[in-house]
């Protein structure tokens, strides 16, 4: 068993009651050992809220309304996140889990050089190390990053927004984390930075060895990075699949409109059409596939259930029972429906 992340049956919801927004419902997601996971969906999809919810990050009125998070440490029985007492929590997320958030660049202090708040982090870990050490340590972590050592004492306002996004990953390297968890900007930054930067996690990854959850909504950004993808929709993993698999067929129609919503980074230009329609009410989703509305592949039956991903639609009428692929990993099904 490879997991080092092993997300089982997750909800997170806004607020209590009649009034929650369901933001992200039952879940099932495992990462593995060594993995670069890419997880997609429109803004609004549930993402950062899966992202917070299963580092227990979530800001009120967030809360976690059901399901497990087992993390598979190096050594022992799993552990789940989400009943971790505070000590093994604060242990976590700073050692096994780095998380580099929607925004994080602005995170910096903006009156400290970066070196300074580099030294800091691994201070506060290794409080016994020399300035001499710590200073030496930072450059290690600005090298890994891809900047140069002239820009140590630098402020964060000298250095570009991707240059203080690799400073961010910089840190979050800094205690050599098992885990790393990358929530994208849908705006802040543009592509040809966020492709930079997950091209340079990815060999990171593989010279250093942790697993990486990165997530943006750019699907054609993770084809080419990531091992597998995750596709969410209305809360929900809709697909997920090896990322080669997906881009030669995505089974499910949303993950289909996806990818072909960006531009190709590379071959011809394609037209970029998006999806039209927006994306479900929370509150009041619509019944069987919450996609149906939107889609151009709908039939009948999509009003009342999800489809089973990959079954021909003739076929979609017969005993179902544990047959419900979506979120779970890809039906071996000859035939997308179509
Ligand atoms: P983006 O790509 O824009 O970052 P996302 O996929 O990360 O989007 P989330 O930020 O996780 O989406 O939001 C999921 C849903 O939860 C959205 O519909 C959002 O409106 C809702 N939501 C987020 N924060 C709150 C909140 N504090 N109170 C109520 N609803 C919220
Ligand atoms: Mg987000």
């Amino acid at each position: 068993d490879d997991a080092v992340l092993e997300i089982r049956g997750l909800d997170v919801d806004y607020g209590l009651g009649d009034a929650a927004v369901h933001a992200v419902r039952d879940v099932h997601l495992t990462l593995r050992r060594g993995e670069v996971l890419g997880l997609a969906g429109e803004s609004g999809s549930g993402k950062s809220t899966l992202a917070y919810g299963l580092t227990r990050l979530l800001p009120p009125p967030g809360v976690v309304a059901g399901g497990e998070v087992l993390y598979h440490p190096e050594r022992g029985e799993p552990v789940d996140v989400l009943r971790m007492s505070p000590a093994q929590l604060r242990r976590f997320r700073w050692a096994e889990t780095a998380i580099v958030f929607q925004g994080a660049m602005n995170s910096l202090n903006p009156v400290h050089k970066v070196s300074t708040q580099l030294m800091d982090v691994i201070k506060a870990h290794d409080p016994t190390s020399s300035r001499a050490d710590r200073r030496d340590r930072a450059r290690e972590l600005l090298a890994l990053v891809g900047i140069a050592e002239d820009r140590l004492d630098s402020y964060p306002h000298q250095l570009s927004g991707g240059m203080r996004q690799r400073v961010m990953i910089g840190m979050a390297l800094a205690l050599q984390p098992r885990v790393v968890i990358m929530d994208e900007p849908t705006t802040a930054l543009d592509v040809v930075i966020q492709r930079q930067i997950l091209r340079q996690l990815t060999e990171l990854r593989e010279r250093l060895g942790f697993s990486v959850l990165f997530i943006t909504h750019d699907l054609s950004l993770l084809v080419e990075f990531s091992d597998r993808i995750a596709v969410m929709y209305g809360g929900r993993i809709v697909e997920q699949a090896a990322s080669a698999d997906l881009y030669r067929r995505a089974l499910h129609p949303y993950s289909d409109g996806l990818l072909h919503s960006f531009p190709a980074l590379r071959g011809p230009r394609r037209e970029l059409t998006g999806i039209p329609g927006s994306p479900p009410d929370l509150r009041a989703m619509p019944t069987g596939c919450a996609f149906h509305p939107r889609c151009p592949r709908a039939f009948e039956p999509c009003a009342q259930r999800v489809p089973v991903l990959g079954m021909p639609r003739a076929r979609q009428g017969e005993d179902r029972a544990g047959d419900d692929r979506a979120g779970n990993d890809r039906a071996g099904g000859d035939h997308a429906v179509a």
